[in-house]
C-alpha cells in the first residue's frame, strides 16, 4: 500500500485492530519515507458470481437498487432498504461461503422483502422468479394468505410444510 502523501511503497504498521465484529481490519501505518501516518482498511471480499460467470464484489447498494423499483409507491423508506440490504448480506455471510451465485442473492432478498412489504415482495418475486402466468401470482398470494392464517392460528401449521416461494425455482411447476 503506497503512502497517500509521497507514494512511497513501504510503510510500517503501528497499530492493528478489528472492527465490525472482525470483518474489517483497520491498520495504522507510518510511511518509511516521509514519516506521515495513514490508515488502511482490509476487508474479506464476498463475491457474487453473475450468470455470465464474471464475479464482482457483493454490494449492498446493488441490493437496494434491485428492490427499489419493486418498492415504488409503497411505505418503504431508505432506512428500510438499507436494513434489508444488511439483512441480505448477513444471511449470505452466514452461509460461510465466499462466493455466491447471483441467484442466491435474489433468494436471500425474498424473505426480508416479504417481511418488509408484501406488495413489493410480489412485484420482486414476479420478476426474479419469472412468473409467467396469473396462476404464479395466485400461488404466491395463497402462500402469503396461508402464512397470515398461520400467524393468526398456529394450530394449522401441521397441515403444511414450508414450501414458501423461495423454494421453487421452476416457474412451470
Ligand atoms: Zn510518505
Amino acid at each position: 500500500m503506497r503512502c497517500p502523501y509521497c507514494r512511497h511503497p513501504d510503510s510500517r504498521v503501528t497499530d492493528s485492530r478489528e472492527q465490525d465484529e472482525g470483518q474489517v481490519i483497520r491498520r495504522r501505518r507510518s510511511c518509511l519515507e516521509c514519516g506521515r501516518r495513514f490508515t488502511t482498511l482490509e476487508e474479506a471480499t464476498l463475491a457474487v458470481i453473475k450468470r455470465s460467470g464474471v464475479t464482482e464484489p457483493f454490494s449492498r447498494l446493488k441490493v437496494v437498487n434491485g428492490v427499489r423499483r419493486a418498492c415504488q409507491g409503497r411505505p418503504v423508506d431508505e432506512d428500510d432498504l438499507a436494513q434489508l440490504a444488511q439483512a441480505v448480506e448477513e444471511a449470505i455471510r452466514a452461509t460461510g461461503v465466499a462466493e455466491v451465485p447471483s441467484d442466491d442473492v435474489g433468494l436471500a432478498i425474498l424473505g426480508p422483502l416479504r417481511d418488509l412489504d408484501e406488495v413489493a415482495y410480489l412485484r420482486f418475486a414476479s420478476v426474479y422468479q419469472a412468473f409467467s402466468s396469473i396462476e404464479d401470482f395466485e400461488k404466491a398470494i395463497l402462500d402469503l394468505r396461508s402464512e397470515h392464517r398461520l400467524a393468526a392460528d398456529p394450530s394449522l401449521s401441521t397441515t403444511r410444510p414450508d414450501d414458501s416461494a423461495s423454494s421453487r425455482k421452476d416457474p412451470r411447476r
